[in-house]
């Protein structure tokens, strides 16, 4: 839980103790909802789970093959081993804490892979995993002091994009906490945008 004293952080409590703690981080991923919570805010971070397949070995595929996207329906490919890593997005998703394989997307993408790939409709699955996208409303990541709570941050909210994005929002955020100016606004990632509705919606998200 998060221990909150006179409207600001005072202390986490764990499982392993407490520890007093003017500043938190929320960077629990697609749980980050669920951390806000403890603080009472209102972080919209919602989990939504994803598929990810790969196939056996397919000759004709090299290392040097690009990563390959159709926008249209976010269904994509690249190479992985000695053959594609593919999967896509479905566009009635709920949200969920699911991330049991849903073996049901191969027949979502048939159409799309017939009509993108079609050698990829031959070659059979080594392996498949699920995990979790952790979407925000507009597919921005959530970044810096939330107003309503001194010693509140937010590092969360990725909308399935966040590994590309940890070394630059890492840095610039650690500038931030230090009261420094970071190298690039991060006004345009504030929590507090959901209130002022001034948002700037990433629409390319796979
Ligand atoms: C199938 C799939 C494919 C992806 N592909 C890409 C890609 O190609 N490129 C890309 O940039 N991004 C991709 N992503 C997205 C990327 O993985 C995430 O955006 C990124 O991992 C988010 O990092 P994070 O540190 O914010 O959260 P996470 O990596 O989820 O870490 C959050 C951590 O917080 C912990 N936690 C949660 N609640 C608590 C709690 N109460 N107490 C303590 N710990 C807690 C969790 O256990 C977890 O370890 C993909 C995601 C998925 C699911």
């Amino acid at each position: 839980g998060i221990d909150v004293r006179e409207a600001r952080i005072s202390a986490v409590t764990t499982s392993a103790g407490d520890i007093v703690a003017p500043a938190v981080f929320n960077c629990a991923g697609a749980w980050a909802g669920e951390v806000g919570k403890m603080a009472g805010l209102s972080v919209p971070v919602e989990p939504y789970p994803r598929n990810i397949f790969v196939t056996d070995r397919m000759p004709a595929v090299t290392r040097d093959h690009p990563m390959t996207i159709d926008m249209t329906t976010s269904f994509y490919f690249h190479p992985e081993g000695e053959g594609l890593l593919f999967g896509m997005g479905r566009s009635n998703e709920t949200p969920s804490f699911d991330t049991q394989v849903d073996w049901s997307m191969l027949d979502a993408m048939a159409e799309v892979v017939e009509r993108r790939a079609p050698s990829l409709g031959t070659a059979g699955v080594r392996t498949a995993w699920a995990g979790l996208y952790e979407m925000t409303p507009d597919h921005q990541p959530i970044l810096g002091p939330v107003d309503d709570l001194d010693g509140f941050w937010c590092a969360c909210g990725f909308s399935g994009h966040g590994f590309q994005q940890a070394p630059a929002v890492g840095h610039l955020l650690a500038r931030c906490f230090l009261g420094e100016k970071p190298e690039v606004s991060l006004d345009v990632y504030a929590h507090r945008r959901f209130r002022t509705g001034v948002v700037e919606p990433e629409r390319n998200v796979i």
